[in-house]
């Protein structure tokens, strides 16, 4: 038996002493890519059952099963904060998806907005990024990659319990740290813009409704995907899981 640093998600039931059959693709990786054996024992999760130690019984190109031994951490219950953001280009979306996970947002959403600089949207793409990125950062669930939705059709059907903090680059809002205080055990969401900021209807659609609050990341104009890590640090510092609960 040897131990490998090797972590998957799991989505199907974990329980000590079952077994478990991995996907084709969940097989290939970890006969051709990591070179795994017979007896290797590896960790998996899902946000249901937790984590645990699991040690490969079978091994090959197609399938593989896994015994599952012993658990190491029990579910763990997260926060509730949604990031909404504008899709950008490729590797700045890639990039928004990694830091999402790895900052706890527990749905991200993808937002069409009048400026957002690209339209199509690949959900599966996020969705495998999404599992990398949990895997890597050790968090217990995969944060759920929502519907893409356009602005206007997201704030009609907004359930008003879940507070919206529309990230304003005219930095007229609350400042950060007031208003996150305010959601403090609160359902909550982080809007962020496309590059090009969100218009003036768009501004003022926002303004009309009553969960919304402006909200200011400081004296300078942020590049969207700074906004959104910038965003989501702040809010787990003050009012999520960066703080002593
Ligand atoms: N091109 C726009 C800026 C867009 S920045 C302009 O020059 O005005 C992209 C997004 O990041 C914005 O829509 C906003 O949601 C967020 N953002 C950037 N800087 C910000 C700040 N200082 N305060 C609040 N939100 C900010």
């Amino acid at each position: 038996m040897s131990y490998r640093s090797i972590r998957l998600f799991i989505n199907q039931k974990l329980v000590v002493g079952n077994t478990a059959t991995l996907s084709e693709k969940m097989s290939h990786y970890l006969n051709a890519v990591m070179r795994c054996t017979t007896a290797d024992v590896i960790k998996c999760f899902n946000a249901s059952d937790g984590e645990f130690f699991a040690e490969i019984q079978n091994i090959d190109k197609k399938q593989t099963t896994i015994k599952v031994q012993k658990q190491i951490r029990k579910p763990i219950k997260e926060k509730d904060i949604w990031l909404l953001f504008a899709p950008l280009k490729k590797d700045k979306t890639d990039f928004v998806i990694e830091k999402a996970v790895e900052l706890g947002a527990s749905k991200i959403v993808p937002v069409i907005t009048a400026r957002t600089n690209s339209a199509k949207v690949k959900i599966e793409r996020f969705e495998l990024q999404a599992i990398e990125a949990a895997e890597q950062c050790e968090r217990m669930s995969v944060p759920e990659i929502g519907k893409t939705s356009n602005l206007n059709k997201l704030l009609k059907e907004w359930d008003a319990s879940r507070l919206l903090f529309f990230m304003d680059e005219r930095r007229k809002g609350k400042t950060a740290e007031e208003a996150f205080i305010s959601s403090r055990g609160k359902k909550t969401a982080l809007l962020i813009g496309p590059e090009g900021g969100f218009n003036e209807e768009e501004k003022e659609l926002l303004n009309k409704q009553p969960f919304v609050i402006n909200v200011s990341l400081g004296p300078r104009i942020l590049r969207a995907e700074t906004a959104a890590t910038a965003a989501l640090a702040v809010w787990q510092a003050i009012a999520g899981d960066w703080r002593k609960s």
